[in-house]
């Protein structure tokens, strides 16, 4: 529970991000996205409790119980509105033959019935949910068995749970680079990604009416087991057909969109099409806030209007795999159509006012969308924001500099807090201007000051404290899920320091990983002061998979070859990759073969820095 501490207060004026049902066009009373998330429900998970075998809770759907009340104080009304519609779950009938188990992950399991088992698509997150998903699903139109997977793309929350619904022995469809890609994006810069995770999920805040209320794309992601089967099938180009136990699917790629391995797919039997996750009711992310290579809204607009043409017709349901479906032609057009100009205007509009000189902030405050987008519900920007989707299509064409010399070497937050610190008067000072500023609802800037007044002095309790309260009003005000969570994480990390709830994005399945993968992430980890006066040339030769490596840690940096040609390396090895895991792991050599000096592999080990799950992001 956040108690505020009576030491320091802002006033209640309170300001809001993206406006409140005050200042926005929306229509609280059009009701047609209850209607479609309620259409087709045969049954919900009850409880809706699903535990690991350890019984530890993994997703509590009856957590959200309290958003069937009206909005209070503590949350914005358009945020509000969008998880009362997540927090559905159950099994629904999309059309003849195509189910949907929603609101029992972070994401939609789509089944689809074949001729003699059904099809699966996008087995959740967690191995827990996706069994009980399926579970509820047999429970109502019969024991059925899994005759195929299909992966949309390439993140956790839509292959994780695939254990859970089948042992790998079925036809497994993906787009080509999944493998690849399922792990790459969380692999390198995983634990940085995991920390800010926590922050954007809010996995660390207590579900409620000031807490966790969701994030627009879904309201929370399990904490179950992730696991992966490799695809057995690539769907490699637009137009593919493949008919699996009966049923045919006619796919679209559509690479660096959402992920950058992705596809739709029209089941021209069902009349039915799936956007995977490139059109939902949401804006999404054009860059997520836990961080992650700049998706390209161009490309996902372009792809959209490619959808549309390609499968013009062909469809009476569009799905994907969050949210609720849209049923009837002129709703499905005009969804699609306002999804497609929706990024194809964050990305165009960027640029028009980046090419008249603008920065990334100035724009992110300058772009508004048209009226039409504006208002429309699966538009707004729960998940992604039209304030930092501005500052991603920037980032992507003209990076972090914003061309002004005085932003190019600032000293960095600790040393320009005390200097802006010592300018203003002093932390007291700085204290009574932050909360003046709170005060007349400039909340952001008021932000700003503290948190100089926190990274200057952080064994100040009441700067710590002020800011808190400052966080906690910005992020009950927001319409962004996630910017919401990062407030609220900011705000209970600063009165409690991090309470670090894991968040598995994928990346914690060592076992898929490719070799070259697995020394790249050895290199990341070499603390390179200490290695660089050090040369250790290994060649490992892999008997399971007919692979050979030569690394050389040179210059603080470890370097890999493929296939090297005859040397004199310090140490050959010849083993397999569960061996090198296991060594890494700490198990030792067991198994190993080798030839030559074991001591350049131990001082190699030395040199490896472990990362830190739990840095201090709100505090220096
Ligand atoms: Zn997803």
């Amino acid at each position: 529970m956040i108690r505020p501490q009576p030491t320091a207060r802002v006033s209640s004026t309170s300001q809001t991000h993206g406006g409140s049902a005050m200042d926005n066009p929306l229509d609280f009373g059009d009701r047609t996205d209850f209607t479609n998330a309620d259409r087709g429900f045969v049954a919900a998970l009850t409880p809706g409790v699903v535990t690991a075998a350890d019984g530890r809770v993994v997703w509590d759907a009856d957590a959200w119980a309290f958003l069937d009340g009206e909005c209070p104080d503590t949350a914005n009304p358009s945020l509000w509105r969008q998880s009362q519609l997540c927090a559905r779950q159950g099994l629904y009938r999309v059309t003849e033959g195509i189910y949907q188990v929603r609101g029992l992950d972070l994401s939609n399991m789509t089944i689809v019935e074949g001729d003699t088992g059904v099809i699966v698509v996008d087995p959740l997150l967690s191995v827990e949910t996706a069994a009980a998903a399926l579970g509820l699903y047999r429970a109502h139109r019969g024991d059925r068995p899994v005759t195929g997977l299909v992966y949309s793309h390439s993140h956790a929350d839509h292959f994780g749970g695939a254990a859970g619904v089948t042992d790998g022995d079925v036809p497994i469809l993906a787009p080509v680079g999944f493998m690849e890609h399922a792990v790459a994006e969380n692999v390198y810069a995983g634990t940085a990604m995991t920390r800010r995770a926590s922050f954007m999920y809010g996995a660390t805040l207590p579900a409620g009416p000031a807490g966790q209320i969701g994030f627009g794309l879904g309201n929370a992601a399990s904490s179950g087991t992730v696991s992966l089967f490799p695809p057995t099938i690539d769907v490699t180009h637009t137009g593919q057909e493949e008919t699996i136990d009966g049923v045919r699917i006619v796919f679209q790629l559509t690479p660096g969109t959402e992920a950058p391995s992705e596809m739709n797919f029209l089941l021209p039997d069902h009349r039915a099409l799936c956007l995977a996750e490139n059109a939902t009711h949401t804006m999404h992310n054009v860059l997520t806030l836990r961080g992650a290579l700049v998706r390209d809204a161009r490309i996902w607009s372009r792809y959209l209007t490619e959808a549309i043409t390609m499968f013009d017709g062909a469809a009476d349901v569009v799905f994907a795999s969050h949210h609720w479906p849209t049923w009837g032609q002129d709703n499905m057009t005009r969804y699609l159509t306002e999804q497609r100009d929706l990024y194809a205007y964050l990305h165009d509009q960027t640029l028009r006012l980046a090419n008249q000189g603008h920065n990334a902030a100035e724009i992110a405050e300058m772009i508004q969308l048209p009226p039409a987008l504006d208002a429309a519900w699966h538009g707004r920007g729960y998940y992604g924001t039209v304030s930092h989707n501005v500052k991603a299509v920037y980032q992507r064409y003209l990076g972090w500099f914003d061309g002004n010399p005085a932003n190019l070497w600032q000293h960095p937050p600790v040393e320009t807090a005390k200097r802006y610190v010592d300018c203003i008067g002093g932390v007291d000072a700085v204290l009574t201007k932050a909360r003046d500023y709170a005060d007349a609802g400039d909340l952001r800037f008021a932000a700003q000051l503290l948190q100089h007044a926190v990274f200057a002095d952080p064994a100040r309790g009441d700067a710590k404290e002020l800011l808190a309260q400052v966080y906690e009003k910005l992020g009950h005000g927001a319409e962004s899920g996630i910017w919401r969570n990062f407030y609220l994480t900011g705000a209970q990390e600063l009165r409690h320091g991090p309470d670090v709830t894991p968040v598995d994005l994928g990346g914690g399945m060592a076992a898929v990983l490719s070799i070259e993968q697995i020394f790249d992430t050895l290199a990341i980890r070499v603390d390179a002061p200490k290695a660089w006066h050090d040369t250790i040339i290994i060649d490992w030769t892999f008997t399971d998979l007919g692979q050979s490596y030569r690394t050389t840690l040179r210059n603080g940096v470890i370097v890999q070859q493929r296939n090297p040609p005859a040397g004199n390396p310090d140490l050959s090895l010849t083993l397999t990759k569960a061996q090198l895991l296991g060594m890494l792991a700490g198990k030792g050599l067991g198994g190993i073969t080798h030839d030559g000096d074991l001591d350049g592999l131990k001082r190699m080990q030395g040199y490896l820095d472990a990362p830190d799950p739990r840095f201090a992001i709100v505090t220096p």
